[in-house]
């Protein structure tokens, strides 16, 4: 299907495409487009656009990340189809390593996603050597390379499962992650949660991380607050009067 750049959601459209054809490539898991499709719906309550405090974190990121020992950047079959050349960007501008690590592991599609990380210029990744575990987590989700996950001080996990992003800060690692849905148990549980799509994350933290963001204390809690807020008032309609966003209390 061609899609014309005029069409007035060209954009999510466009990636639409690209997830499906990551399925009929086998880069995908089938699961990846229910992922998908949840990440569209909470992108539509954003206005598809970075909200401030989704900036805040991706500047807060990109601190943690310049500052790490040992960053690493998790990558699945919906990032790398959709941000491949973001992740080596990523990668190469705050000397982070690059590991594929799948929910749904199988050495074909790893395979797959280490190439198309190479092909947009990655001269090294991780993740066929899954020699180490995250303790906690069944066997195949459990899988990580000793010289990534397994030794990394910060790791950035777009669109991760929230049983692994709890396994990670058990390993008291700083967890970076992102996903549109600021009540997923993912976002709850990482130390640092970008509510933006990977498509804009990515590039941003890359370069805030180039312009020398400075390390400062990180509120997580108060951030998923304000993208909740942000999301109450993309909502509103105009002739509504303004109020509080949570009447009679924040939820808890
Ligand atoms: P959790 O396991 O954290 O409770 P979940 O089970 O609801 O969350 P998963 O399927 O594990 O969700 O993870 C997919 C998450 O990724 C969803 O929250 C979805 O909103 C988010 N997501 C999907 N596409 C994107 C994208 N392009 N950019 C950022 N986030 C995305
Ligand atoms: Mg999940």
């Amino acid at each position: 299907m061609s899609i014309p750049p005029s069409h007035p959601r060209y954009q999510s459209l466009r990636m639409r495409e690209k997830i499906a054809e990551g399925v009929t490539r086998g880069i995908v898991h089938p699961t990846g487009l229910i992922a998908h499709g949840r990440g569209e719906a909470y992108d539509y309550l954003l206005g598809e656009q970075t909200i401030s405090p989704a900036a805040k974190a991706e500047r807060a990121a990109a601190a943690r990340m310049v500052n790490a020992s040992h960053p690493v950047i998790s990558v699945n079959g919906n990032t790398a189809v959709l941000a491949s050349e973001a992740c080596v960007e990523l990668a190469d501008a705050t000397n982070a390593a690059l590991e594929v690590n799948l929910f749904h592991r199988s050495e074909e599609r790893i395979q797959k996603i280490v190439g198309l990380l190479e092909e947009h210029g990655a001269s090294q990744v991780l993740g066929m050597d899954a020699d180490a575990r995250i303790p906690g987590l069944d066997h195949d989700r459990g899988q990580c390379s000793s010289e990534g996950i397994a030794r990394a001080d910060v790791v950035l996990v777009p669109l991760e499962d929230g049983d692994r992003c709890q396994a990670l800060r058990a390993m008291d690692k700083t967890v970076i992650a992102v996903d549109l849905n600021p009540l997923s148990r993912t976002a709850q549980a990482a130390s640092v949660t970008i509510v933006d799509n990977v498509v804009r994350a990515l590039p941003a933290i890359a370069r805030y991380a180039r312009q020398g963001a400075a390390m400062e204390p990180w509120d997580n809690h108060a951030c998923l607050q304000e993208c909740r807020a942000a999301m109450c008032r993309l909502l509103r309609l105009s002739d509504e009067p303004e109020e509080e966003p949570y009447p009679g209390g924040q939820p808890g």
